[in-house]
């Protein structure tokens, strides 16, 4: 049987929650998000967004730059040390990432100088090879070489630091209190993976969270247990979360601590994957701007008098791999009974009603030319609310199925007896179970059910 992520990867292109990027020239390796797709990042960034800073007191929002100068990443430390690790064939310079070459060691069982180059196919030729820059850079401006370095964020982090003052003195915050940023981030990966797990350009759920020096340890644990309850809030199944603590030579160069939270994507290629990760980065990236750009940083602490650097409990999300995290939790197989009195096999998404991309699907029982306007109408109400779609191509039994396929927790049935009743049959997705519910009260039914 295939995995649950390639019924999903299947699901996401049929349906349209996500395309290969680029198909009509062959691919680029990259995915793009479809009608669908936009529609749950868009809720599962939402969601985080009123969980991180709408419901806290102690966090802020901000939107910083993606493009920065080399002298804000050479301060950060990325333009050393955010590098690759490679080898490079003796005999025909091609450059291999060494993880790349360790998994495939790892599987043939073998060590690292008995994989043979992929270009030439040299055995034992590998040697080690100055690190690969894993920063995108670009020159903007007109100076002698094409402009100044550039580099795009390969983190959201830099720009809440780089602003740090500015909240501080514009917000009136006192320790704790948090940054948070939702956005794009752009890598060098050397070994990018299927959809969505490392790819070139990603989108990321940030939390620069500041503390007191001293007080790291205890925030962490806060903050790697909210975050695992955000997503058992959201209907993931607990049983298939996890944390693992980082080893210390798997942490970045700014890291002094990392959790990770992982999913079981049951997938034999990623069975434990990582979602999300929560890193101490001590006081260095706020010390390093310090220090290079002459600005004095620290923060006054009116209880003690004091001025220190604050300490940064980083919670990171990736949005991408989330959105794949929810998707393959919410995948089901399951019967459902046909108008005919049997079964029949559907494909049915339990997403969380807050996630699912289409909340209510209006569908006339026909396409008569009494029940289209009326059909029409109802959408038009709901949709002041809510995303909703209208169908009315086949059977309902066919409706029902493409609407379970894609999530959608209720579907809302207008037939002839509408038109005397002013009622309407309500479908629950999870249930199947169909309810009538009276046309002025069906906004306040479905609102019921469609909050967190
Ligand atoms: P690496 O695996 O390259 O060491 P990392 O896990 O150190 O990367 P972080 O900045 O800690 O990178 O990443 C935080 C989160 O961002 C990860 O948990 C993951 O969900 C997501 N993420 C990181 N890199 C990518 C990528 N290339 N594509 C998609 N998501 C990514």
């Amino acid at each position: 049987h295939r995995s649950t992520i390639d019924d999903v990867l299947s699901l996401c292109k049929r349906r349209g929650f996500a395309y290969p990027s680029g198909e009509i020239y062959g691919g680029t390796g990259a995915w793009d998000y479809g009608p669908l797709g936009v529609a749950l990042k868009e809720a599962i960034q939402r969601q985080w967004w009123r969980a991180m800073v709408q419901l806290r007191e102690d966090v802020v929002g901000l939107d910083s730059s993606v493009v920065l100068p080399a002298a804000v990443w050479r301060a950060s430390g990325h333009v050393d040390a955010y590098t690759a690790p490679v080898l490079e064939c003796e005999r025909c310079h091609d450059v291999a990432a060494v993880p790349e070459l360790r998994q495939a060691a790892g599987e043939e069982g073998l060590r690292l100088d008995a994989i043979p180059c992929r270009a030439c196919g040299a055995m034992g030729s590998w040697v080690e090879a100055s690190p690969v820059t894993r920063l995108v850079s670009t020159r903007l401006g007109a100076g002698a070489a094409g402009g100044e370095a550039h580099y795009l964020r390969p983190e959201l982090a830099q720009g809440a630091f780089l602003n740090f003052a500015n909240v501080v003195t514009t917000s009136r915050r006192r320790l704790p209190f948090g940054i948070a940023q939702a956005g794009k981030a752009f890598r060098n990966e050397l070994s990018p993976g299927a959809f969505p797990f490392r790819t070139h350009e990603f989108e990321r759920l940030e939390l620069a969270y500041f503390v007191e020096p001293g007080a790291a340890a205890g925030w962490h644990d806060y903050w790697v247990e909210q975050r695992r309850e955000w997503y058992v809030r959201l209907g993931v199944d607990p049983a298939r979360l996890r944390r693992t603590e980082r080893p210390a030579d798997d942490l970045a160069h700014f890291a002094t601590r990392g959790t990770t939270l992982e999913y079981h994507y049951g997938d034999p290629e990623a069975e434990w994957g990582e979602l999300e990760r929560i890193a101490d980065r001590s006081d260095d990236d706020l010390a390093r701007h310090s220090h290079a750009s002459g600005a004095d940083l620290r923060y006054y602490d009116q209880r003690t008098g004091e001025r220190y650097i604050p300490h940064v409990v980083e919670p990171v999300a990736g949005l991408t791999r989330a959105f794949m995290a929810f998707l393959v939790d919410a995948y089901a197989e399951d019967e459902a009974p046909t108008t005919r009195g049997g079964v029949e096999q559907r494909v049915v998404l339990r997403l969380h009603p807050l996630l699912a991309p289409v909340k209510v699907a209006v569908l006339p029982l026909s396409r008569h030319a009494d029940l289209s306007p009326l059909a029409a109408d109802l959408a038009d109400r709901l949709r002041r609310h809510w995303m909703v779609e209208t169908d009315d191509a086949q059977a309902i039994g066919r409706r029902y199925r493409r609407q379970d396929e894609i999530g959608t927790p209720y579907c809302v049935t207008v037939d002839f007896h509408t038109i005397g009743d002013r009622s309407v049959t309500v479908r629950d997705r999870d249930t199947m179970r169909q309810e009538r519910v009276g046309l002025d009260a069906l906004e306040g039914y479905l609102a019921e059910r469609l909050v967190g």
